[in-house]
């Protein structure tokens, strides 16, 4: 395969896709929540979103913990 030089943003990951380790790209987005309750209180929070550059399979994953 061609060199990976020059992702800036390329992390090795498991991707539950292929099943072994591989690169992902991975960004943080602000997502617009939605809070509980009658007063909705709406919320940015942020969300870690990786790709997996071999199969195309897309995460996020909250990165508050409530
Ligand atoms: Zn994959």
């Amino acid at each position: 395969m061609a060199t990976t030089d020059g992702v800036s943003n390329g992390m090795t990951e498991p991707c539950a896709v292929c099943d072994t380790d591989t690169l992902h790209e991975v960004s943080v987005q602000l997502v617009t929540e939605a809070g509980g309750g009658e007063n909705a209180q709406y919320s940015r929070e942020p969300y870690r979103v990786r790709e997996c550059q071999r199969c195309g399979n897309r995460e996020s994953q909250r990165m508050n913990n409530a």
